[in-house]
């Protein structure tokens, strides 16, 4: 079937496309007065709650690669990732502006998969695509998306707030998104090998990314930890601090114990990392804590409460005590499985510009 070039519907047909796709995000929203089509969009906020804002951008080649990552997928992922950034405000997504740049190889039907990914992940999440900006590209696909929250004063909830004897949370498990796109990179080279030896690149070459699924999906298609903010709200938990962890669970903390100027002592057996990530490790010779501590695009929160109000967070599965705040002159550390404290200053997350 051949594809339809975005030229042949020009920008405004584009936008009619991309408003109707955006359609079914707008039900969840009454608030979004005015969506795609004016000059503006147009939201009506209430009184009584604070605005937070967030933007993230997604350049091909640096943050995805479109030989191993579906377009849908990567719609899906724009979205999550600001959401993630609001949820570790502990505050609720309302609506997002969508600007996309695009080279001219890519098609009407690409930019369907791309807003269909982003449409189902916003609707999920309960905001509105309010609108955007569309410009033709000569490097590369970018994707960047900003972000309205809201969020009651009272729950607020920033980095710098952790106290001395406050316990250390960490949501969900940890490693897998590392795990994913180790996997992705061997079974790309697998590929790029068999292109270049003029050999089929077909199923019986490709490996079963299927006992992979779990760790693929969370490089491919992560879940910002909207749940765990609701919950919080429903237990009416207001943490003293939070970030969600997309650089890694040591420069995480480490932003979390600077701003809020205390150390911190983590366990690295309680560290949550699935059997099934520590099952890639070891085919793959590498480290789950490694990955873990250091590696990207977790989505996780990194929350800080008071020892007392444990019980009230103790029944919930996804949310993993791993450690205690400190006094500022104790440091940053991690105590190995044999009891040894290792300084987690050294360890450091993705940094773009580092080396
Ligand atoms: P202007 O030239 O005034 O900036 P545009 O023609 O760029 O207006 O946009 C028209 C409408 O379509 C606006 O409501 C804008 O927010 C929306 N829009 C444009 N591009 C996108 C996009 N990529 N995603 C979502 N909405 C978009
Ligand atoms: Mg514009």
């Amino acid at each position: 079937m051949p594809y339809k070039a975005i030229s042949t519907i020009g920008e405004f047909g584009l936008i009619d496309k991309i408003a109707e796709l955006a359609e079914p995000t707008l039900q969840s929203v009454p608030e979004l007065l005015q969506g795609i089509g004016d000059d503006c969009a147009v939201y009506k906020p209430s009184g009584k709650l604070l605005q937070v804002s967030t933007t993230d951008l997604l350049a091909e080649q640096v943050h995805f690669d479109l030989l191993t990552t579906p377009l849908k997928h990567l719609g899906s992922k724009a979205i999550s990732v600001n959401v993630s950034d609001i949820c570790a405000m502990n505050a609720l997504p309302r609506y997002a502006l969508i600007s996309i740049a695009v080279p001219a190889s890519f098609s009407v039907e690409m930019i369907e998969e791309l807003y269909k990914g982003m449409s189902h992940a916003a609707k999920e999440y309960g905001l509105a695509i309010a609108g955007g900006d569309t410009s033709a590209s000569r490097s590369g696909v970018i994707i960047s998306v900003a972000m309205i929250g809201e969020v009651a004063g009272e729950l607020l909830t920033e980095r710098g707030g952790a106290k001395p004897g406050d316990l250390i949370c960490v949501t969900g498990s940890l490693g897998g998104a590392a795990a994913g796109l180790k996997l992705l990179m061997r079974e790309k080279n697998i590929m790029l090998e068999h292109f270049e030896n003029n050999e089929p690149y077909n199923k019986s070459v490709m490996a079963d990314l299927k006992e992979y699924s779990e760790a693929i999906q969370c490089q491919l298609l992560p879940l910002a930890r909207l749940d765990i903010v609701r919950f919080l709200h429903s237990r009416n938990i207001r943490p003293t601090s939070m970030i969600d962890i997309s650089d890694g669970l040591a420069s995480e903390l480490h932003h979390i114990c600077r701003r809020s100027n205390t150390g911190a002592l983590i366990h690295e057996s309680r560290i949550p990392i699935t059997p099934s990530t520590r099952r890639i490790a070891d085919e793959l010779q590498d480290d789950a804590i490694t990955w873990a501590l250091t590696g990207g695009e977790e989505y996780q929160l990194l929350f800080t409460i008071p020892k007392a109000k444990h019980e009230v967070i103790s029944d919930n599965r996804e949310i993993s005590v791993i450690g205690e705040i400190t006094d500022p002159d104790e440091g940053i550390f991690i105590s190995d499985i044999y009891g040894m404290q290792i300084d987690l200053t050294s360890i450091r997350g993705f940094d773009h510009f580092s080396g």
